[in-house]
């Protein structure tokens, strides 16, 4: 698919009583149309810092963009007129967000908050809007959508909230959505449906999907790609299939051993020992070091590149690529998985 967006060395600074905060240190990613790239992290890793910057909801203070583009289509929406970056992100990409609840509004019926969306962006009339409220809801299979659509959110369960706010993303047939912990707070079996949701109609609308998520076990059937986030950079992006069967860095390493798999009983739940950095506080050389069980003296001094990976014979692997010093020793480590 045609490239949607590329995020090029993207630097974000906060300003706090206590210092500045680099939340974002040179980050890149793309996504083209029709894929998913997962970004995954733990918390304070920069990954949603990175889609606020995109969606432009950080313009703001204390947050503030300090370097890098943000390619949509082409055009680096930082440098693009007010008007022209308000048209793109407010018709042409989309975000989704953990918390349904505190997303939609309380004292409106959904078929409302999803008909507004073509009143005020179509020019569509009431009863047309309402219509075309239901054609949603029934496309994000709510079950009988046409009764439901005057209900309001609360009389919706969490996982129906979520297919709401799916709703609401689609309804002006955004090339590009980001999905931020879309399903951190449902239960295990309601996360699975809407992932599938989310990955179908991906599919149908040959979106772009950008998947956030602290949750590995989440995105493994969902994504195409994976950047994993840590510390504000990118410390290794492979596709998703590669990336679980040979890891090229050790964080990833540790994030994947501490998935529970059936197949592997007794080593599940491990997380990765430690804790993130504070990020006014980031360890000299490579942010990893302080937990990483391969650090050695030069990871203290060096902070790593994103190291293009390649393969034994020394040809690139196509969309590989590790903030490692000794990604090498690590891919040459992974076990068959
Ligand atoms: Fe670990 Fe060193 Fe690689 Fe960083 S560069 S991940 S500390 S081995
Ligand atoms: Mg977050």
């Amino acid at each position: 698919g045609a490239r949607l967006l590329d995020v090029r060395d993207l630097h974000v600074e906060f300003r706090t009583r206590d210092g500045t905060v680099s939340a974002v240190n040179g980050v890149s990613y793309h996504v083209d149309a029709g894929e998913t790239l997962a970004v995954l992290g733990e918390s304070g890793s920069g990954k949603s810092v990175t889609a606020q910057a995109v969606m432009g909801i950080l313009d703001s203070p204390p947050g503030r963009i300090t370097g890098g583009e943000i390619r949509f289509r082409g055009r680096d929406l930082l440098r693009a007129s007010r008007e022209e970056r308000r048209r793109i992100r407010g018709a042409r990409m989309a975000m989704i967000f953990q918390d349904a609840l505190s997303s939609l509004n309380p004292v409106l019926t959904v078929g409302d908050q999803l008909g507004e969306m073509f009143q005020v962006h179509r020019g569509a009339s009431r009863r047309a809007a309402k219509a075309k409220a239901v054609e949603l809801m029934d496309r994000v299979r709510i079950p009988a959508a046409k009764q439901r659509v005057n209900d309001y959110p609360h009389q919706f369960s969490g996982g129906m909230r979520q297919r709401i706010m799916i709703a609401m993303a689609l309804a002006l047939e955004p090339d590009l959505i980001i999905a931020d912990e879309p399903t951190t707070a449902l239960d295990v079996t309601v996360q699975a449906q809407v992932m599938d949701l989310l990955a179908d109609l991906r599919q149908e609308y040959a979106m772009g999907l950008v998947l956030i998520t602290h949750d590995l076990g989440v995105v493994a059937d969902v994504a195409d790609r994976i950047a994993v986030m840590y510390a504000g950079r990118i410390m290794e992006t492979a596709p998703v299939d590669q990336l679980y069967r040979r890891p090229a860095h050790p964080y990833t390493r540790g994030l994947l051993d501490s998935v529970p798999r059936l197949d592997r009983k007794g080593r599940g739940l491990r997380a990765v020992r430690g804790l993130p950095p504070d990020l006014r506080r980031v360890p000299p050389g490579c942010e990893f070091h302080p937990r990483c069980p391969r650090a050695r003296e030069v990871c203290v001094r060096r902070r790593p590149p994103l190291y293009e990976v390649t393969g034994e014979d020394g040809t690139p692997l196509p969309g590989r690529a590790s903030a490692c010093h000794f990604w090498k020793d690590e891919l040459a480590d992974a076990p068959a998985r």
